[in-house]
Parts: structure tokens; C-alpha cells; sequence
């Protein structure tokens, strides 16, 4: 299972389906992509990355530059295509991908369907982006707080990478207990579960620690913070070994 990330100048499409490749190894059992370009692009799969590229092929012509994308290894809910990353919050805003188990998933669930939320999976991480929607629309919220709030809201372990529409240039990535490393290029940001994805085109990477946040965008220089008590941490920029 894997995660990727892409903001920056090149079409986010490849640069996705290829980091999915370069994850294989770590295992998975469905596939899935999102790209914006001004309109949301979506395109997932059971099955492997080849799949969702054949699959890609038919639903989906995008040249937007920023995306995320996912490879599965399914603990809550079946392997099949609904179940497959990214996941769509319900006004269709803000997309997910997401590495972990979110333990308290079922009251968190509970609560939103009270609250009107309608699930179309049977994924932990749909229950996540609808939490960080609900928390977001409540309080009028940028997406980073947003997540913030929600992630103290949740106990498990994950490595997540999460879009807004409103804001469609800026991705906010957080991790606990699931490896996430960010790739800073030239005008270009990565987000990937380790380094192999964006080792090509830079080799300075910044590597989240456990209970950690970024807020990785276009326009601001990346800002790191505390999930938990929200105080800021220095970038630390790392040169990797070619
Ligand atoms: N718990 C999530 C799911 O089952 C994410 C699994 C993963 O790490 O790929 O969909």
C-alpha cells in the first residue's frame, strides 16, 4: 500500500501512475487516481496499477498538474472498485488518499449519518474525509485546520494526503504511524510513501515524523506543524543519495 502526490508545472497524471509503480513492492490489491484541472478527475480500480491505467485510458483525459494517488491493501471493506482510493467527501470538495486504519471509524460514522452523511464504501478513510468536511463546513475552515481538528479526532494510524477543490492548490499531508515523504522540487512539491516516486526529479526530501502535518502548496513556502498541539516544526530539507 502507497501513497502519492503531485503539485507543481508537469501533468500530475504520469507523474501519479508512475510513483504508484515505483510503490508495487510494498503490496497492494486496487489502484486508484485523482487529478484536477479544473474539473475533479477520478479513476480507480481493483487490481493493479496497469488496470487503472487501461482504465484511465477510457474514463479519463486530464492534463491538470496536481493529483493524488493511492495503492490499497484493504482492511476495512472488500478489495473492489468503491472501495478504492481516492475517496470523494459528500459535496464531491475534497478527495483522500489514505494509508492506515482508523480505529474508531464505527461512532465517527454513526455520527455523521445522524448528522446526513451518506457512505458509499465500507472504508474507514470515507468516514475520515467526511469527518474533516463536517468539521470544515461547521467552522468555515481552511482545509489544513480542518484536517487538524479532525486527526484529533481519530485514533489509529495513517499517512494521508488530502485535496480541496476550493483551494485546488495546495495538498495537506499528515502521518502517524505510516511513513510519508514530501519532495521538494523547483516549483514542484512530491508526496509520497517513500522517496522512490520522486527520487528522478529531486533529491532534497523532507521526511514527516510521527504526529506531523504539512501543508504543502504553490504559493507558501511548506509549513509543518503538530497535529496535536499545533506548533510549528522547521522543515528539515534532507539531501538524498542518488
Ligand atoms: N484502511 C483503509 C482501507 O481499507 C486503507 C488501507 C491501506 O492502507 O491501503 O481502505
Amino acid at each position: 500500500c502507497g501513497i502519492v502526490g503531485y503539485i507543481g508545472h508537469r501533468e500530475a497524471y504520469p507523474v501519479v501512475i508512475k510513483g504508484l509503480k515505483r510503490l508495487e513492492y510494498r503490496g497492494y490489491d486496487s489502484a486508484g487516481v485523482m487529478v484536477y484541472d479544473g474539473a475533479l478527475k477520478l479513476c480507480k480500480t481493483k487490481g493493479k496499477v496497469v488496470g487503472l491505467e487501461e482504465r484511465a485510458l477510457k474514463e479519463i483525459t486530464t492534463s491538470g498538474t496536481i493529483g493524488i494517488g493511492h495503492t490499497r491493501w484493504a482492511t476495512h471493506g472488500v478489495p473492489n472498485d468503491v472501495n478504492s482510493h481516492p475517496h470523494l467527501s459528500n459535496s464531491g470538495e475534497l478527495a483522500i488518499v489514505h494509508n492506515g486504519i482508523i480505529e474508531n471509524y464505527a461512532p465517527l460514522k454513526e455520527e455523521l449519518v445522524k448528522r446526513g452523511y451518506v457512505f458509499h464504501s465500507d472504508t474507514d478513510t470515507e468516514v475520515l474525509v467526511n469527518l474533516i468536511e463536517e468539521v470544515q463546513k461547521k467552522e468555515n475552515l481552511k482545509l489544513g485546520k480542518a484536517v487538524q481538528l479532525a486527526l484529533n479526532q481519530v485514533v489509529g494510524a495513517y499517512a494521508i494526503a488530502v485535496f480541496d477543490k476550493k483551494n485546488p492548490v495546495e495538498i495537506v499531508a499528515a502521518r502517524l504511524g505510516s511513513p510519508l515523504a514530501i519532495g521538494v522540487g523547483e516549483e514542484e512539491y512530491f508526496i509520497a510513501s517513500d522517496a522512490s516516486p520522486f527520487i528522478e526529479y529531486t533529491s532534497n526530501a523532507v521526511y514527516l515524523e510521527d504526529g506531523e502535518m504539512a501543508n504543502i502548496s504553490l504559493r507558501k513556502p511548506i509549513k509543518i506543524r503538530k497535529i496535536k498541539d499545533d506548533s510549528l516544526v522547521d522543515p528539515y530539507i534532507q539531501e538524498l543519495q542518488m
